[in-house]
């Protein structure tokens, strides 16, 4: 890895841009000159793949700066103002950021690490790039984790599923979200990694020739019909199987094992291939999901379809356009290369409009003082597993799992909450302290005239918010 390598990827890029993050290499590895990683590499080359990971995300200048400068104000002399003197206060800020993120653990309970996890994790609201940055950073260090203690990797490699994993897939980024999954599992679990591993592989060969088979025929189907399109294959990652295997189902009955992605160019053509394949091949019927119209609440969006392909092996199709795709590969990373202007606001803008963790995140920051019951409230309510609903307009609600319909309520509106008075889920009455389950749908029935929320109600909500709006009620 050199620089010219990291340049390559810098063709579409503005003369004066690729100058300035010339300027942060050759002050990075001025700085860092004499320091070594302990794979014995020369110090730069970490900061290097770093900036490189995201040049391949088609990052903007300032934050390919800034990832090129992020170990400098930890591990040399160099300051803040230093920084922002030579390059610009966007990259001074952001390296900065990224500095104060360095030392975190979300297991202790020191209040100094638990001080720095709420920065980490609040640090989204000034500028997501500092988490994108870290995001990279944690990649790189991940995937050169061997050189590490053993301690040290079973203690990185938790914290990466604790933390970053986590927070790849609120931001959409899917791609370094199972790279980051399977080089933890790696670590924490190395025997079951390996059998996982080989079982793939081995399924990889024989379902060969089976795919092959389908790209055949579904290519010759969409060019019969004049249709550019893009295929891919792609397996799970080898953390979704373990996940699975340990909930107790067979590798085979792993309905997206295999997959087949299409790409095109515009929506309509999305439906269209969709009954192509299904003129093709079967498909199961409570296995399609239209992610397009009912996109996930990180934004992710998609045609899925499981058939049975030949001999029966089942196989999922993926149908979506090449701008979804983006999306779906890096989530918010991606408005990198969709917005060439202002990515910063545009990306904060997406952010808050779209993404349903971020008002999460706000409101668990406003509510609780304490760091470590602010860690313990993130934990549970947004690094937990969560359960999706529907309203009754068919939009799809992201929840903790834990949460009762009382939440529900007062996710859609406060004075929805302080009017309700009974609650359906599935056409069916359910007492206030109703458990939601995925895909339940769910009525809430008001009445102006009631009495507003009672006072237990608190203990019935799950999420803060909900908790905060009873108090607040009874409180005036
Ligand atoms: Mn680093």
């Amino acid at each position: 890895m050199n620089f010219e390598k990291l340049l390559e990827l810098l063709k579409d890029y503005a003369k004066e841009d690729v100058e300035l993050v010339k300027k942060a290499y050759n002050y990075a590895d001025e700085l860092h000159r004499g320091q070594f990683r302990q794979s014995g590499d020369a110090y730069i080359t970490h900061p290097l793949q770093v900036a490189y990971i995201l040049a391949e995300m088609h990052a903007d200048r300032d934050t390919l700066c800034a990832a090129l400068l992020h170990d400098t104000l930890e591990d040399t002399p160099t300051t803040k103002e230093d920084i922002a003197e030579q390059f610009n206060k966007n990259v001074a800020n952001l390296v900065c950021g990224v500095t104060k993120l360095s030392k975190m653990n979300f297991s202790t309970k020191e209040e100094q690490n638990l001080a720095n996890t709420r920065k980490i994790i609040t640090g989204i609201t000034d500028d997501v790039r500092i988490i994108i940055i870290k995001l990279a950073d944690r990649l790189h260090n991940m995937r050169t984790l061997e050189f590490k203690s053993e301690f040290k990797q079973k203690e990185n490699a938790l914290e990466t599923m604790e933390i970053f994993v986590p927070l790849a897939y609120y931001l959409g980024a899917y791609r370094i979200k199972s790279e980051l999954e399977d080089l933890a599992l790696r670590y924490i679990k190395p025997d079951m990694y390996k059998r996982i591993a080989e079982r793939k592989m081995n399924i990889e060969q024989a379902s060969k020739k089976c795919l092959e088979e389908m790209l055949i025929k579904i290519k010759s189907i969409l060019n019969d019909n004049d249709i550019p399109y893009e295929i891919k294959i792609r397996t799970k990652n080898i953390y979704g199987i373990y996940k699975r295997l340990s909930l107790g189902d067979k590798i085979a009955d792993i309905h997206d094992l295999l997959a087949i992605k299409i790409m095109l160019n515009e929506v309509d053509e999305c439906y269209r291939v969709l009954g192509y394949v299904h003129s093709l091949y079967h498909p199961i019927n409570d296995k399609f999901k239209d992610y397009i119209c009912n996109p996930k609440t990180n934004m992710y969006q998609s045609l899925h379809t499981t058939v049975f392909g030949p001999s029966d092996r089942l196989v999922q199709t993926q149908i979506r356009t090449f701008n979804m795709d983006l999306v779906a590969s890096y989530g918010l990373i991606a408005y990198f290369s969709l917005h060439k202007e202002n990515v910063r606001d545009v990306m904060q803008e997406e952010l808050k409009s779209k993404y349903q963790f971020f008002q999460s995140l706000i409101e668990i920051n406003r509510v609780f003082a304490d760091n470590q019951d602010f860690v313990k409230q993130v934990k549970s309510e947004l690094f937990a597993d969560k359960i999706y609903v529907y309203t009754t307009k068919g939009d799809i609600l992201e929840f903790p799992k834990g949460s009762t319909v009382i939440d529900f309520a007062y996710k859609i509106h406060t004075d929805l909450g302080n009017t309700m008075v009974a609650a359906s889920v599935n056409n069916e009455m359910v007492p206030l302290n109703y458990v939601l389950k995925n895909k339940d749908r769910v009525r809430i029935i008001k009445d102006d005239l009631s009495y507003g929320p009672r006072k237990e109600w608190e203990e019935m909500a799950y999420t803060s918010y909900a908790k905060k709006r009873i108090r607040e009620f009874n409180k005036s």
